[in-house]
């Protein structure tokens, strides 16, 4: 399924900051660029604890995968992977099910050009990875169909991806759209940032990505809620982060020293 097409769209921009790299960049990777860094440095000096959000976020991803395995889930559509960071949802699942299945989707050709880290499976299970937008849904689901089974439960994950979808992209009716090609018994897992806590600073972060071309949409948590309409949330609902089942976890160092956290996890079933 991994391809390169080399039209322009999906070349490695260097000239301009990009979600996946400064996020890259704020967990230590290296996969990032000059311009990356720069933004990452102006975003954290209005926010110096970001890096402690990005690891309690990646920490989010960890457990309510491992909450979902030990639900049964074998499959596992996540859009929005960012550039691979050990461990990928993949080595979570795969850890508690060999033969889970998962693919991966992320926009930004640098994930694609690192796509391998993402495509080592288990045997028993299989890992794919495709370059699409989250607002190509049909894309995306036809693609999906050539590695999972759309009659079995699948969990949608869409980790620290929202935020980058405003509703006049119709983020709300994108989520619906997954959610109602997938069969019941299907999953929501999903993570969001949030301004509600720290509104000076969320609007402030907002202008700076604006300079960038890059559109923020924080959400407070009745409009992160609104994603689960058709849903039932898993207990204990829309959280702060690091209060999402805790106990299926290590803590981020640095985490009592933030909070609340300005981020959302929760975990919904499609009935
Ligand atoms: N899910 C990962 C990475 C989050 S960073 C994690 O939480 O650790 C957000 C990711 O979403 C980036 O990799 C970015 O390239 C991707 N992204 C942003 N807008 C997107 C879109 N419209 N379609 C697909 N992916 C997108």
């Amino acid at each position: 399924m991994t391809g390169h097409d080399a039209t322009p769209s999906s070349r490695i921009d260097t000239s301009k900051p990009h979600p996946a790299r400064m996020y890259d960049w704020w967990l230590g990777g290296k996969d990032n660029y000059p311009v990356d860094e720069e933004m990452g440095r102006q975003l954290l000096a209005i926010e110096p604890r970001i890096p402690i959000m990005a690891r309690a976020n990646r920490a989010f991803m960890h457990r309510a995968t491992r909450w979902l395995a030990g639900q049964g889930v074998r499959q596992f559509l996540d859009i929005g992977t960012g550039i691979p960071t050990a461990p990928n949802l993949h080595q979570v699942a795969q850890q508690i099910a060999p033969d889970a299945r998962i693919v991966y989707c992320d926009n930004d050709p640098i994930v694609l050009a690192h796509a391998e880290a993402l495509l080592v499976s288990t045997p028993e299970g299989s890992t794919e990875y495709l370059q699409a937008d989250v607002r190509d849904p049909e894309t995306i689901i036809e693609r999906a169909r050539e590695a999972l089974d759309f009659t079995r439960p699948i969990a949608l994950s869409l980790i620290a991806l929202l935020h980058f979808v405003p509703d006049e992209d119709g983020a709300y009716e994108l989520v619906d759209r997954f959610m109602d090609a997938l069969p019941s018994g299907s999953y929501l897992m999903l993570s969001h940032g949030t301004g509600q806590f720290t509104r000076e600073n969320a609007d402030e972060a907002d202008d700076l990505y604006k300079k960038s071309g890059i559109t923020l949409a924080l959400r407070d948590r009745h409009e992160v809620e609104r994603f689960f309409h058709k849903l039932e949330l898993v207990e204990p609902g829309v959280a702060v982060l690091d209060t999402w089942h805790p106990e299926l976890g290590e803590p981020v160092e640095g985490q009592e020293d933030f909070q609340p956290m300005p981020g959302f996890g929760a975990v919904a079933r499609k009935a």
